[in-house]
């Protein structure tokens, strides 16, 4: 009887291996995550707006999941938290230091560090990616790349801080695969790829209120677009990893940031002609947020993050306080990030999603940009690269053994 057991369990543990090993080969279903940078969302500006009832969407992210303040680098931008965030590798490491590297607007070639979206297509992951900053020109994806802030062009030759059309795009593709570009502007249109150039002195002078409202005209037209863009994709171009991006929130606040007479900068005739635009830009972010809303379900997690926070001008540290302006280095530039303390001008962070944990706030400085793509990676099962500095973001799930793929 003892043999025949034991001869029954040898063949039961024998059994059990290649049993373990199937289930470790059949393909699970893998994960859906759609991720929604905003250049430069300010916490200090979505709070009231929040508590006024003015952000319903983005309420019931928080409610739902997890956020706070996320820690940027020092003198953040745009390209070089992005970059950072990509490969959760210092900006010396990977190359993108900030608008202009030795001279050259910074362009995906300049990458050194190995970036998500590649790491994700090698492990089979199906890539989506629209309107994200410092993805020009696009790269070879498991899936659509579409350029987004520093795409070159007509009326945007240099690149940085403009809106070139789609069709009208220079220097590089905007669009992977290029059969989709013909798509997108049969069905989508010929939309503008980033945001509204800011305004230089000379233009404003005189008709303040007239460009302003011309200004954040042009603005509106351009988020209609993109939003006709990300539901466009999202329903005709599903993929398990999608990546979109805004940035006219932070082009909004550099010169319309609603200042008071104290704070450096102030000009009468500009500043009190639209006092609601900055805060509103983030009322139109929510109505974007609610229609990629749409195509989240329970099974699918959402990460909002921003690169930095926006405060008004208050450091003197620089040779050219208006290094963050338009081409012509003349926008009465009222509010800026790229300080050298980053920890001034935090970004933000909200998750949720399958294991998340709910109603969870994140004090302090904890996570970090760094931090994105390790919990990005993790939540597909796949491991940390060794060059990767940022962590898992452990706390903002139930439980890290059984609810997501841990490795
Ligand atoms: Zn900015």
């Amino acid at each position: 009887m003892v043999s025949r057991k034991l001869s029954l369990l040898l063949s039961v543990l024998l059994l059990a291996v290649p049993v373990f090993a199937q289930q470790q080969s059949v393909p699970k279903p893998k994960p859906r995550v759609i991720v929604i940078g905003v250049n430069g969302m300010e916490l200090d500006m979505i709070r009231p707006l929040l508590l006024k009832g003015q952000m319903p969407n983005l309420a019931s992210v928080i409610q739902k999941g997890a956020y706070g303040k996320l820690r940027t680098v020092s003198a953040p931008n745009c390209p070089r938290v992005y970059s950072t965030l990509f490969t959760s590798t210092d900006p010396e490491e990977h190359g993108v230091t900030g608008f202009i590297v030795g001279g050259i607007t910074a362009n995906t070639n300049m990458l050194k560090e190995e970036p998500l979206w590649s790491m994700l297509s090698k492990s089979g992951i199906t890539v989506g990616m629209a309107n994200v900053p410092a993805t020009f020109p696009v790269m070879p994806v498991n899936g659509y790349m579409i350029s987004g802030m520093l795409t070159r062009g007509k009326n945007c030759e240099d690149g940085v801080l403009c809106a070139p059309k789609l069709s009208e795009v220079m220097g590089g593709d905007a669009v992977y695969p290029k059969s989709l570009q013909p798509e997108l502007l049969k069905n989508v249109g010929d939309f503008y790829i980033d945001c509204e150039r800011m305004p230089g002195a000379g233009d404003l002078k005189g008709h303040e209120a007239e460009f302003i409202d011309k200004w954040l005209g042009k603005v509106q037209v351009i988020r209609a677009q993109q939003t006709k863009l990300f539901d466009y994709l999202l329903t005709t171009h599903p993929t398990e990893f999608t990546f979109l991006g805004q940035s006219c929130e932070d082009r909004t606040g550099h010169w319309l940031y609603p200042i008071t007479p104290f704070n450096v900068g102030y000009n009468a005739s500009i500043n009190n002609v639209r006092q609601d635009a900055f805060p509103n830009q983030y009322v139109a972010f929510d109505a974007v947020l609610g229609s990629i809303l749409k195509h989240v379900d329970e099974n699918t997690y959402l990460i909002i993050f921003s690169d930095h926070g926006i405060k008004p001008l208050r450091e003197f540290e620089e040779k050219d306080p208006h290094a963050h302006m338009d081409h012509e280095k003349t926008t009465p530039v009222i509010a800026k990030h790229d300080f050298a303390d980053g920890d001034d001008v935090p970004g933000s962070f909200f998750a949720m999603g399958p294991g998340i944990k709910h109603d969870l706030r994140l004090m302090g400085l904890g996570a970090s940009v760094y931090d994105v793509a390790p919990t990005l990676l993790y939540l597909y099962g796949i491991e940390q690269p060794k060059q990767m500095r940022g962590r898992i973001l452990t706390e903002i799930f139930e439980n890290t053994n059984n609810k997501v793929a841990a490795k």
